[in-house]
Formats: structure tokens, C-alpha cells, sequence
């Protein structure tokens, strides 16, 4: 690997000013199991990387029933799946953190990596994008929020610009009657990246659905929303519903065919997901 000098920061406007003093030449580092393979590749030659995961916001998980969560960037993978707040009240994010990698994996991959990483196969996302979770950044102009929806701008792209990173992620709290699910397919137990991976979040009324979000992984360049297909859930949530969701779904996925599937089969199978995930989240809001 080339060589590069570390320095870890202590707070937020630390790691603003070395951001902004390297320029290019500067890279974030969290839990560094995206980004060290990426360096030992040669596909990222940072010659600084700031380490975040000392700055106390983002190492933070704190909920309060009006504001929401406020889940630091750095709070990593087995934090959050093993959080029995996170389980209660956004268990489909809890399970896509539980399916990151192995349990050595989710001990050190954080949710900011997973989102700043911007794959478009990455676990965590679809389930921030159908929670409709807000990204709050640093940068040298002050912090700004933005929804994840806006977040990502091609494979391995985000839209943050120089000097800026990712505190922390905001995410409302759950509505009376509501809950998430997210599910993935990979060949083998765990240890692979999805082929396909979908999100739902549903809110209920009796047996009417009076709100819906789908989030759809490793099906277009980037993690996408499929709004037709939530807005066809809102009604008696009937199997002619979701069989109308799923429709719409498969219509919102442009996959490519690649060395883990066809596009056929991935279309196929990001309906079957999304029908599942539904089901499950609709499932548990009912007992909410
Ligand atoms: C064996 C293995 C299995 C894996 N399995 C999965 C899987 O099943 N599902 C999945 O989704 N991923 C998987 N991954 C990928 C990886 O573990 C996750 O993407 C992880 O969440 C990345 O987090 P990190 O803290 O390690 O990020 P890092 O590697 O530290 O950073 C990733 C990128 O984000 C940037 N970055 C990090 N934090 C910030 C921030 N706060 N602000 C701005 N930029 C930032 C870095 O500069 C870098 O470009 C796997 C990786 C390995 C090695």
C-alpha cells in the first residue's frame, strides 16, 4: 500500500479544517472496511486519512420520542443491530446491520460508511431511504441537512463536496401503527454483497395502508425509491394492492446483468423482496 500520514480527530471542527487543508489529498476513515481494500487496490491514494470515529456526535445513538433518532455516522454496524431501541422502533434498519459482512465486519463498518461509500448494493441504504432518514453534514460553510433520497450521486458517488462529511443521520420517529422491514438476497449465508436488497415502511390505519415507502438495493446505479409502487399500497392493503406494488416495483428496477445475476432474474426477484418486506413491515406495525 502507498504511504500515507493518519491523524485521528477529536471534534467535528478538527476534522473540518484538516478536510479542508488537504483538499483531495484527504479521506475520511471509519471503520475502514471499504475504504483500506479500496487503498490496497490502488483505486484510492489518500495521502491523509482522518479518523472520525474518535468525535463524540458521531459515536452517539440517541432517540427521543418527538425529535427521532439521531444515530451518530460512526456508530457501528453491531451497535445498531444490537440496540433493543433500534430493534423497537426501526427494526429494518436494525436487520440490514445485521447483515453487513460477518460479526468482525460489523464491529468495525459504521452507517456512515455504509451511506458515504455510496454502493449501490450497500445493505443499510434502501433501509434509510424508506425510513425517509435526513444525512446532517459538516463543512466548512457550517452543516447543512439533506434527505438520504438526495445523498447519492452514481455508483460509488455521493454529493458532498469539499471539506464536507457526514455527522450524523436523523430519522423521524415511527407514526402510531408503523414499521419497517428490509431484506436481501445474496448466494450464501452471509459475507456477500446483495443481489437484490428492498426496503418497506408502512404506516396503518385498521386494515387500510395510509402510507408507504419502498427502497430498492443493487437494482440501478444507485439505492432508489420506487414511489409509484408505495403510492399504489395506499388503500385496503388487499392482495390486489400489493400485487400492484410489486408491478410497480419491478417497473422502478433498472438492473444490469453481472457475475451475480441476470437482469431478468434480478427484476424477478427484487418484486418477490419487496412483496416479503411489505408483508413483514405491515406485519409488525399492526403490533405497534
Ligand atoms: C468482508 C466484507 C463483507 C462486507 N459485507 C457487506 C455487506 O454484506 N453489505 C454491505 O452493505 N457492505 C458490506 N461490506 C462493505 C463495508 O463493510 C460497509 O460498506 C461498511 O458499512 C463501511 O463502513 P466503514 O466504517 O468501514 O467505512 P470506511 O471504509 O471507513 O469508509 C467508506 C467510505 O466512506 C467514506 N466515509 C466514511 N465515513 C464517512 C463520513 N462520516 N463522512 C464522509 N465520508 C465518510 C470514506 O472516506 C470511504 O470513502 C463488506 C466489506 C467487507 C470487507
Amino acid at each position: 500500500m502507498h504511504a500515507f500520514t493518519y491523524q485521528a480527530a477529536t471534534s467535528i471542527a478538527q476534522a473540518v479544517e484538516l478536510l479542508a487543508r488537504e483538499g483531495e489529498q484527504a479521506r475520511v476513515l471509519c471503520g475502514g472496511t471499504d475504504l483500506l481494500i479500496q487503498m490496497r487496490s490502488g483505486a484510492r491514494r489518500p495521502r491523509l486519512l482522518i479518523d472520525v470515529k474518535g468525535i463524540p456526535e458521531l459515536r452517539a445513538l440517541s432517540y427521543d420520542p418527538k425529535a427521532g433518532l439521531c444515530l451518530g455516522a460512526a456508530v457501528s454496524c453491531i451497535e445498531i443491530s444490537e440496540s433493543a431501541l433500534m430493534r423497537r422502533y426501526y427494526p429494518g434498519l436494525s436487520e440490514a446491520a445485521h447483515l453487513i459482512g460477518s460479526l468482525q465486519i460489523q464491529q468495525r463498518a459504521s452507517v456512515g460508511g455504509n451511506l458515504c461509500n455510496a454502493s449501490p448494493a450497500a445493505d443499510t441504504s434502501p433501509a434509510l431511504l424508506a425510513l425517509d432518514a435526513r444525512v446532517r453534514i459538516a463543512g466548512p460553510g457550517g452543516t447543512r441537512e439533506l434527505p438520504v433520497a438526495q445523498f447519492f450521486a452514481g455508483p460509488g458517488r455521493n454529493v458532498l463536496g469539499a471539506g464536507e462529511f457526514v455527522t450524523q443521520i436523523l430519522i423521524a420517529p415511527p407514526a402510531a401503527h408503523s414499521a419497517d422491514s428490509y431484506l436481501r438476497l445474496i448466494p450464501r449465508n452471509e459475507m456477500d454483497i446483495a443481489i437484490v436488497g428492498a426496503g418497506a415502511a408502512v404506516t396503518l390505519e385498521g386494515d387500510r395502508c395510509i402510507a408507504a415507502r419502498i427502497a430498492l438495493g443493487a437494482v440501478a446505479p444507485t439505492p432508489i425509491l420506487a414511489p409509484q409502487a408505495a403510492a399504489a399500497l395506499v388503500g385496503p392493503l388487499d392482495e390486489r394492492a400489493i400485487e400492484r406494488a410489486v408491478a410497480l416495483v419491478r417497473a422502478a428496477a433498472q438492473p444490469i446483468s453481472d457475475m451475480r445475476g441476470t437482469a431478468d432474474y434480478r427484476r424477478q426477484v427484487v418484486g418477490v423482496l419487496a412483496r416479503r418486506a411489505i408483508l413483514n413491515a405491515a406485519a409488525r406495525a399492526r403490533d405497534n
